[in-house]
């Protein structure tokens, strides 16, 4: 029970993610644009990403994984579905 923890299933709501500044969001905008262009996926008003993504956007941002999910969510470009259930609740 060491605080946050890393979102399971990560689905970015991209219509929110355009309405957030980009000094802000702009690693994040950078990396879903990289992957709808390599799926050519452009249509989309969400994007389904790995993972591994999640690990390696929050080494960019200096956070935990977990602490990223927490951010996305309070950014809404998270549901907040996306926080897993605590397993010791
Ligand atoms: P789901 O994963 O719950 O996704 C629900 C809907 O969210 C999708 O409906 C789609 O409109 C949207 N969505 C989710 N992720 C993305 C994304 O990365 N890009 C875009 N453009 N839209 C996304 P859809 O397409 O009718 O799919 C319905 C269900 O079919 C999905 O529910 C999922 O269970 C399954 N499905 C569709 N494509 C895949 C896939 O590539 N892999 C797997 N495992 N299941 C898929
Ligand atoms: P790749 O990693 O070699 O994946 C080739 C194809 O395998 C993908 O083509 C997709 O059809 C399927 N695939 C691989 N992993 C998954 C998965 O977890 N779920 C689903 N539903 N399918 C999977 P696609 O979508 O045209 O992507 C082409 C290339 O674009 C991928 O080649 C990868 O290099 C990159 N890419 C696409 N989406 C992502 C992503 O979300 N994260 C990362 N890191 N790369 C991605
Ligand atoms: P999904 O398609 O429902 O896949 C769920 C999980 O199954 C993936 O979680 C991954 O652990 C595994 N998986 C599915 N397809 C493959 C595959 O071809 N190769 C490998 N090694 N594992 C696979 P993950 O990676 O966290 O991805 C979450 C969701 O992100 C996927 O759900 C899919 O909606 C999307 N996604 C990830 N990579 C790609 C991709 O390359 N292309 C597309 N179109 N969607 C992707």
């Amino acid at each position: 029970p060491s605080g946050a923890e890393p979102a399971t299933k990560i689905v970015i709501n991209l219509e929110r993610l355009q309405q957030l500044p980009a000094e802000k969001v702009g690693p994040l905008a950078r990396y879903a644009a990289t992957i709808q262009s390599q799926r050519g996926d452009y249509n989309g008003k969400v994007l389904s990403i790995r993972t591994e993504d999640l690990r390696s956007l929050a080494i960019i941002y200096d956070m935990t994984p977990g602490e990223l999910t927490e951010q996305l969510i309070d950014w809404g470009v998270l549901p907040p579905e996306a926080r897993p259930a605590k397993d010791d609740a």
